[in-house]
């Protein structure tokens, strides 16, 4: 019995991911917000948070797709959900591969009980948490699992960090869709060549734009700079290769 599940589960799933993959329609992305704290100023971001808060993200698809030549000209629609007011299971960070397993159940159990939303479903699930930055002055990492189509991302509850966010919103959706890191675990600096803006440009430093799977702008050999916004980030050729966007 519990294999005819997993077997479903595993079915659905791949065939979600084809159906993510093949662009021939654009994905749909169901963004939840989260207030992560009790903070009346969260609660208040939260509230005035609509679908057009995340155009910029929409926008940032399309710009990207035209320019991978993807004729699918508006590849990603984001869409603001219902605030969740229940806090999906932590990830365990540093945590054995078995316990990352059990957690990545829970947090699918966790969806199934709180990712719904009325009219077709969504083919992907973000669950964006967010955190008031006068009580913590970092986030959480945010995860973004292709398995399950699921992201959990952090970000802060304020006006002036809403270009980051879309930044980290934007990242861990790729990660859904395929995408891996380019930087360094060691010293979160892009990788070359894929993790930078321009591999080719000549002098290499400082890049102009981050690829958006790096996160950062390489300012150096050694430094980087995190990205004002989408508008100064670009994906690289190899991220459109593993979204399937291009085919070498
Ligand atoms: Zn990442």
């Amino acid at each position: 019995m519990l294999l005819i599940v997993l077997v479903n589960v595993g079915v659905g799933a791949w065939l979600m991911r084809v159906r993510t993959t093949s662009w021939e329609r654009p994905v749909r992305v169901v963004v939840f917000p989260i207030p992560a704290d009790g903070s009346a100023a969260t609660a208040a971001h939260v509230a005035a948070l609509s679908t057009e808060s995340f155009e910029p993200v929409e926008t940032f698809f399309r710009d990207e797709a035209k320019r991978h030549g993807l004729s699918l000209p508006h590849p990603i629609e984001v869409q603001l959900g219902p605030r969740v007011e229940v806090l999906p299971p932590e990830p365990p960070f540093g945590g054995s591969r078995l316990e990352i397993i059990a957690w990545s159940l829970r947090l699918r159990a966790w969806v199934w009980s709180h990712g719904d939303v009325p009219g077709p479903q969504p083919h992907v699930r973000l669950f964006v948490l967010f955190h008031d930055p006068v009580l913590r002055i970092s986030v959480p990492h945010s995860v973004g699992l292709q398995q399950g189509l699921i992201g959990v991302v952090h970000v802060f509850a304020s006006k002036a960090q809403t270009s980051q966010n879309h930044v980290v919103i934007a990242h861990e959706l790729l990660h859904t869709l395929g995408a891996t890191d380019k930087y360094e675990p060691d010293t979160n600096q892009p990788s070359y060549p894929d993790g930078y803006g321009d591999p080719d440009q000549v002098p290499r430093h400082p890049q102009k734009f981050a690829e958006l799977m790096a996160g950062r702008v390489a300012i150096s050999e050694r430094d980087s700079d995190m990205p004002r916004g989408l508008d100064q980030s670009l994906l690289g050729a190899l991220t459109a290769r593993e979204i399937g966007w291009t085919s070498r």
